[in-house]
């Protein structure tokens, strides 16, 4: 029976670019998703870049008997790459229980799931936020796990404990966290891309839709921190890069090759850029203005923050390819063919 890795979030952002790297390099793909931050033709993106339509449930992961029912009977699902979960900074701290119960129940109902069906590996979605703001630059996997400046930072937190203390309690399972930094950019064919619902949180779609005329105008949260022109630090990785660390991650869990049973690691370019550099890059790749104000700080924002990236590129053989300038027309090109397909509809 051919084996199938189940992608849950696999309709998201990050979620639906790994479906596709995992298809490029000869895996199945089943995907669980309950649509609630994403579209069914996500489905049909995927299948124009890889010839091939992922089987796809849509599924709440915090629904357990539903969960327990798919899993049941299944002996084709050899690993799970857990994307699914709400993922707005913001929101978790207007809605704190909201978030704690869907991104901390639905993991254990997966973790249940996964045991009680004799699934073994996962990989999870983390984030660089479990670091909050780093002693020291770059940052590395030896750095201390920080207190959470958000609920949405403190599931993340929850969620890699929860898998490594299984892990470590002996159960069939391994479990590698990927810690991200600043996912942006899209596909380069333009077929899938970042879809904020609403107003977007995170620069590179707000910069789009300014781009776009969708918004007047980006505000930029503050220029008096301690950096070269005043504007935060971020390590912006590519989406496609990222997803094939997820590949390559769960490949090393279905191999056998974790030498902890938990591992984790960072997800970055080694590169920091600052809000206005990216602004500015995004001019030059795109040849578009963006009409920008600096406006005060976002609560909670760190200052600087990237990616020591020597464990991953050791330990996992990968390191991010693409350049800042390619990710952001990447990005633009997505935005214009996504709200081209919009208007058509
Ligand atoms: N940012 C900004 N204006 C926006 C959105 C973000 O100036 O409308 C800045 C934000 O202050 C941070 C950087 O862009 O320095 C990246 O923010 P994002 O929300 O994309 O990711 P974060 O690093 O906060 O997870």
């Amino acid at each position: 029976m051919a084996k199938k890795i189940l992608v849950t979030g696999g309709t998201g952002y990050i979620g639906s670019h790994t479906a596709v790297e995992l298809i490029n390099a000869g895996h199945d793909v089943v995907i669980i998703d309950n649509l609630y931050n994403s579209d069914r033709s996500v489905l049909e993106g995927i299948q124009n870049i890889t010839g091939y339509r992922p089987e796809f449930h849509q599924i709440d992961l915090c629904e357990r008997d539903r969960l327990e029912a798919f899993f049941a009977g299944r002996k084709d699902i050899a690993a799970v790459i857990h994307f699914a979960a709400y993922k707005a900074v913001g929101e978790s701290a207007e809605k704190p229980l909201m978030y704690y119960r869907n991104n901390i129940v639905s993991t254990l109902n997966l973790l249940e799931a996964m045991i009680g069906n004799g699934v073994k590996p996962i990989v999870f979605s983390s984030s660089c936020t479990v670091y909050g703001q780093p002693d020291a630059l770059p940052v590395d996997e030896n750095a201390p796990v920080k207190e959470p400046s958000s609920p949405y930072g403190n599931t993340k937190q929850i969620n890699e404990q929860m898998i490594r203390y299984t892990v470590e309690a002996g159960n069939p399972l391994g479990g590698i966290s990927l810690r991200y930094f600043n996912p942006i950019g899209a596909h380069p064919s333009a077929q899938i891309g970042e879809a904020p619902q609403g107003i977007p949180n995170n620069l590179l779609p707000y910069i789009t839709q300014t781009a776009l005329g969708i918004r007047e105008q980006l505000k930029v949260f503050g220029n008096d921190y301690n950096t070269s022109d005043g504007t935060p630090i971020r390590d912006y990785i590519n989406v496609v890069d990222l997803s094939r660390a997820h590949v390559v991650a769960v490949e090393r869990l279905m191999n056998g090759h974790n030498r902890q049973g938990y591992e984790f690691f960072n997800i970055g370019t080694g590169r920091g850029h600052t809000v206005l550099e990216v602004i500015e890059a995004f001019e030059k790749a795109t040849g578009q203005k963006i009409n920008y104000q600096i406006v005060g700080r976002r609560p909670g924002d760190v200052e600087k923050v990237y990616a020591d990236t020597t464990y991953a590129n050791q330990e996992l053989g990968w390191k991010a390819h693409k350049t800042l300038e390619e990710t952001l027309l990447s990005a633009w090109n997505w935005e214009k063919a996504y709200r081209k397909n919009i208007k058509a509809q």
